[in-house]
């Protein structure tokens, strides 16, 4: 299947979107990367997906990835004996009594929260709908200001955005979850409300060395180790649902801005993800300002883009898809693009590796290749090209299937399989063609490494008729 857009979509599977028939629709639509949401998926659904997605996928004899998504801790207050209405400027207490709760108090099952949480610090109560201000720290207990008034019910999310818990960012739940995900055929596990490396590097211990890590930016605590996250990250997700709640909305933009180039400059991939085209999980069609929205990210040269709700429960899921396509495709056809996404351009680290792959791609342009090929081990080297942004597209040929599969999630890049008895060059010009990359009068680039004799080997490989 040949394609052009650079900028790869991620679609979430849900009831909308369920079995081999929808999977093969959205991947015809445009999906590149299917994920798999935890918060509302079973071990017997996940596996279930899991071999359907590969059944597709040999079926269309392609590459998909697949992304699974731990919940993480989600915090959330007790019960109440029906649901309330809190005014502005009311006492609210949140204790450790497990007894229904009323317009005064109610039970907080995290005695952490209690521990860790000071005097002025905010708790939003349902994606912010109430907001409540610390005013009393007890042993067992927080007296409270309610800020913004509003209904409050049983098990609603609370958000601490002012307080450093010290949970590590896994629960139970994600370690049972993790359990089963790396039985199964996956390529990516995110991790939700990452607020430092260690949480990254916690679950690398856990899952060993085959699977991609993705970091989900939603919290304020991770901004001044963003670097390190990034650096102990293999992807990383601009997850604005959550980043918006614990943060003023207003800031999500330039911190999804400032995410981006950190993550580009690492040459690690980047996700947006959320609400990208929200409004079309009930039409049809999506308002201009989502297409703006999608078109933003495609400028400012993220990686991906992904689709949750939209896909996983809304009425239209390959229409979403398509949109989000269709979007892409033309805004990267734009003549002002390629400078858009120069504006974060990395610059080479004084390596040899990164040398090589700046090379391939002033070479490429000056040239006007087809394609930048490069054989790759690990993918890194593809990475490292990708992280270049060339114009022309790039081909990883790898005789690992995983390889191949974890390409689907990055800029610019496709996966091709490789018989390392084959040779490297005519497997090159044999992936360009396929792709239908070249005509006549082309070349493309070739970065061999690790097969050729010499293992920085670069070369302009002219396609013959
Ligand atoms: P979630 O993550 O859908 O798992 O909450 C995405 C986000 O918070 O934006
Ligand atoms: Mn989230």
């Amino acid at each position: 299947m040949s394609r052009t857009r650079r900028v790869k979509i991620i679609s979430t599977i849900g009831p909308a979107s369920w079995g081999q028939a929808a999977f093969e629709a959205l991947i015809n639509a445009g999906a590149d990367v299917f994920r798999i949401n935890m918060s509302h998926t079973s071990h017997a659904l996940l596996r279930e997906a899991v071999a359907d997605i590969r059944s597709v996928e040999e079926k269309l004899g392609t590459s998909i990835g697949i992304l699974v998504d731990l919940q993480g801790p989600k915090l959330r207050v007790g019960r109440f004996e029906a649901p309330y209405e809190l005014t502005g400027g009311a006492a609210f207490r949140l204790d450790n009594t497990p007894e229904p709760g009323n317009q005064d108090r109610v039970f907080l099952p995290h005695p952490e929260i209690i521990e860790h949480a000071q005097v002025g610090h905010r708790l939003l109560i349902d994606d912010g709908r109430v907001t409540l201000r610390v005013t009393a720290v007890a042993k067992d207990h927080l007296d409270t200001e309610v800020v913004y008034g509003g209904r409050i019910s049983s098990n609603k999310g609370v958000s601490l955005p002012d307080t450093e818990l010290p949970a590590a960012s896994m629960t139970e739940k994600d370690r049972a979850d993790i359990g089963a995900a790396i039985q199964l055929d996956i390529d990516w596990i995110a991790l939700s409300f990452v607020q430092r490396a260690e949480d990254m590097i916690a679950l690398r211990q856990l899952v060993g060395p085959s699977f991609g890590l993705v970091a989900k930016l939603e919290k304020p605590q991770m901004l001044p180790h963003l670097d390190a996250i990034i650096s102990a990250s293999d992807a990383v997700m601009v997850a604005r649902g959550d980043l918006g709640v614990e943060l003023p909305m207003e800031q999500v933009p330039s911190i999804q801005k400032m995410i981006v180039h950190k993550a580009r400059a690492l040459g690690r991939p980047v996700i947006v993800a959320t609400q990208m085209l929200e409004s079309m999980i009930s039409s049809p069609v999506p308002t201009r300002a989502e297409a703006t929205d999608v078109s933003v990210a495609v400028f400012e040269g993220v990686d991906a883009i992904m689709l949750s709700a939209e896909t996983a429960s809304g009425k239209y899921p390959v229409e979403a898809v398509n949109t989000m396509h269709r979007i892409a495709s033309t805004v990267e056809q734009d003549s002002g693009y390629p400078a858009m996404i120069r504006i974060s351009q990395a610059i080479p680290e004084r390596t040899i590796r990164d040398a090589v792959a700046a090379g391939a791609r002033h070479i490429s342009e000056v040239v006007g290749s087809a394609a930048v090929a490069v054989y790759t081990v690990s993918g890194n080297m593809a990475l490292r090209i990708a992280r270049e942004r060339p114009v022309k597209p790039i081909i990883a040929l790898t005789s690992d299937r995983r390889v191949a599969r974890r390409m689907r999630m990055v800029w610019g890049t496709s996966g091709t399989l490789y018989n390392a008895n084959e040779n490297v060059a005519m497997a090159a010009l044999a992936a360009a063609n396929e792709h239908g990359y070249t005509n006549k009068a082309d070349s493309i680039v070739l970065i061999s490494g690790p097969v050729s004799t010499d293992k920085n080997a670069l070369r302009v490989l002219t396609v013959k008729d």
